[in-house]
């Protein structure tokens, strides 16, 4: 099983990340995705990635993060960064509504800025979403964003939404929410097309059931696979190679040795 969206870097971890890294790998989670959210945090998790050999990254600046973001300068940071061998994606970019911990322009200048490098650099993109659903497709609309693809991860909206961003060519992830009692998430779970679902724990938040709660860690992602295996009446095997197949697509993920 793939977790594609991990924030192994954060301080969470900073007691027993290589152990967290060993036990997902002895869980049979095989590769993980770190994703950054601000410049700091792209150089750990690629420097995460050039550790060990089955770690990828994502670079990108998080819409909490917008008010860093300073134009042109910053799009030629993060190509630069976009060009290491082990990043495979741009994010994790996006609208944050909830918090507003940007101002709502900014965040939507820095969303459109780094789309126009992902395009650049010919890779997906992942998506955060809160409370922006609406905002959020129309830009990817737009900036005509299914050129390249990506992920909307922690995906908690409703069945239509799902279709209609599958519809635009994207993927979505689902994460602990599934696992929470959350009737909306199972009917996301059950209906979507499997492929294009991803698995994620959005690790160190949203542990899934029984951890809820407590930090969440990549090894975690299997109790995500179960849920699902369990709303759509399918071996957890299936999920789990399917979800697999779509991470390795979606992120052209050299294959397993
Ligand atoms: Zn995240």
């Amino acid at each position: 099983m793939i977790e594609t969206h991990a924030h192994l870097d954060f301080p969470q971890f900073d007691d027993d990340r290589e152990a967290a890294i060993k036990r997902a790998a002895d869980a049979g989670i095989h590769t993980i995705i770190n994703i950054g959210t601000d410049w700091d945090s792209c150089d750990r998790v690629i420097e995460l990635a050039e550790a060990h050999p089955r770690l990828f990254a994502a670079v990108g600046i998080h819409p909490h993060d917008a008010k860093i973001w300073e134009g042109d300068r910053s799009s030629e940071r993060l190509k630069t960064l976009a060009e290491h061998p082990k990043v495979v994606a741009i994010g994790e970019i996006g609208l944050d509504y909830y918090r507003n911990n940007s101002p709502r322009d900014k965040q939507r200048v820095a969303f459109v800025e780094q789309i126009a490098v992902a395009k650049d650099m010919n890779l997906p993109i992942v998506i955060h979403n809160r409370d922006a659903f609406n905002d959020i497709f129309e830009v990817l609309l737009m900036e005509r964003a299914y050129d390249v693809g990506g992920v909307l991860h922690c995906f908690s909206e409703g069945v239509a939404e799902a279709e209609k961003s599958i519809d635009l060519g994207f993927h979505l992830s689902v994460n602990g929410i599934l696992t929470y009692k959350k009737a909306t998430m199972a009917e996301v779970g059950k209906s979507v097309r499997l492929d294009r679902l991803l698995l994620e724990t959005d690790c160190p938040f949203l542990a899934p059931h029984p951890h809820r709660g407590k930090r969440n860690e990549p090894a975690y992602v299997a109790f995500v696979g179960d849920k699902l295996a369990e709303l759509r009446g399918t071996p957890v095997d299936e999920i789990a190679d399917v979800t697999d197949e779509n991470a390795n697509r979606l992120f052209r993920l050299p294959p397993l040795q």
